[in-house]
């Protein structure tokens, strides 16, 4: 007898759920549906690369082009072990809504390369890299699809993939990929931009269910680039972060984690393994601690029918894509729990990559205060949207996002017509 576990479902599959829902409340025609549930374009190549030993080795390179409507496509790059195609366009068709609910002028993508970059060098890194992007120079690029930083993957991976790219053109393309280096065209703001607006819209939703932050107890799940800046911003909110964790396990420290101790830690030991300023948990136990938010910043499928029965948070606000499963959200919202869904909850870091395109085709940079607020300014007012939405048609904010950006992808589509 085989058992299905939660993981073993369909990434892409649950993430269609989420989409029916909302395009049921639309009424959207059946052929605009099929529309929206088929990938533009899904690439698979190989990337063979030679290790520092002088072996050669071949890694599976994936780019899915979800969806062009608003604009080019736009979507990060993911180096994980557990990368294939189904999660990959599952990525691309988050992309595509992500952009639309925060108004961008942009279509969805996400790509990825199937490795661990823990166990491979600085130099196979590059390898791996330069091969990644000259398999792609033509169908990426300012106007075509524009890939930026994901799960694995940094600033200095960006600066490489800029480079292959503009030696192929022969010219230089900073406006070919976003989250690069501020001093080869990236923008101020970008790192921390996700995990800024993960912040910013928990304490404006705070703010509305009469939440202080000086009560606040939050618990961050993951601690890579996007969890230990929001963690960092609740902190300096008044909030007290009680639990965090990363691949090591789970912290908890009822009185406050001392955040900036435990980000120097986790930089100077590449983890948090062996962090003694809170109490050692495993990581499922980490989610089910009592908070009054819970922002999983991880991967997808943490939030489950097995434990979200067990959850015991007030809100949840979404940093990583896909971190509830259809039928955890289905129990959430029969508790009460309050989700702000991760196409608007992660929106930061995509809306900040709009700037740097912005920024890289006008050779004119900003300050980081203006790019700040700018963020604050784009991510707010659609918030407001779609709460207004969430109320109007009494629905969840998740579905009141669906609908937002689901609408505003058919009228660009109906506008433009369909090519057919
Ligand atoms: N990988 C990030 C995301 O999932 C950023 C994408 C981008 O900036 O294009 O939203």
């Amino acid at each position: 007898m085989t058992t299905t576990t939660v993981r073993d479902v369909s990434v892409f599959g649950d993430a269609m759920a989420y989409f029916e829902e909302a395009a049921s409340l639309l009424n959207l025609e059946l052929g605009i549906r099929a529309l929206l549930t088929h990938p533009s374009r899904q690439i698979i190549f190989a990337i063979p690369f030679q290790r520092d030993n002088g072996s050669l080795e071949v890694y599976t390179g994936y780019r899915v082009q979800y969806n062009f409507a608003r604009g080019p496509a736009k979507g990060g790059i993911r180096y994980h072990p557990g990368v294939t195609l189904d999660e990959v366009t599952a990525l691309a068709f988050w992309m595509t809504w992500k952009c639309a609910v925060v108004d961008l002028p942009f279509g969805g993508a996400k790509g990825g390369v199937t490795c661990d970059p823990g166990n491979l060098s600085p130099g196979e890194l590059e390898r791996i890299t330069r091969r990644y992007a000259a398999e792609l120079v033509e169908v990426v690029g300012p106007d075509k699809d524009v890939p930026a930083p994901d799960v694995g993957t940094t600033p200095q991976i960006m600066a490489w993939f800029m480079d292959t790219y503009s030696m192929h053109m022969r010219t230089s393309v900073p406006g070919v990929v976003t989250g690069k280096p501020v001093e080869i065209g990236g923008s101020a703001g970008r790192v921390e931009a996700t995990g800024r607006g993960v912040s910013l819209l928990a304490f404006e939703e705070m703010r509305h269910l009469g939440i202080a932050p000086g009560d606040a107890r939050v618990v961050v799940q993951g601690f890579g680039n996007v969890g230990s800046v929001a963690a960092k911003m609740f902190a300096a909110g008044g909030c007290k972060v009680i639990g965090i964790s990363d691949i090591s396990g789970g912290y908890v420290n009822r009185n406050g984690i001392d955040v900036a101790g435990a980000t120097a830690y986790a930089q100077e030991h590449h983890s948090l393994k062996g962090y003694r300023g809170g109490e050692h948990v495993s990581n499922e136990d980490l989610l089910e601690v009592e908070c009054d938010v819970l922002v999983p910043a991880a991967l997808e499928k943490v939030l489950t029918v097995e434990n979200a029965e067990r959850i015991r948070a007030k809100l949840i606000v979404e940093a990583a894509n896909g971190p509830t499963t259809p039928e955890a959200d289905h129990i959430l919202q029969r508790k009460g729990t309050v989700i702000v869904p991760d196409i608007i909850g992660n929106a930061g870091g995509v809306i900040v990559s709009y700037f740097e395109w912005v920024q890289d085709r006008q050779g004119y940079f900003w300050r980081e205060s203006e790019v700040n607020e700018r963020l604050e300014d784009l991510l707010l007012t659609n918030f407001r949207r779609v709460r207004e939405v969430a109320l109007a048609r009494k629905v969840p904010y998740r579905t009141a996002a669906y609908v937002v950006a689901i609408e505003r992808v058919v009228r660009s589509m109906k506008m433009r017509g369909v090519y057919a």
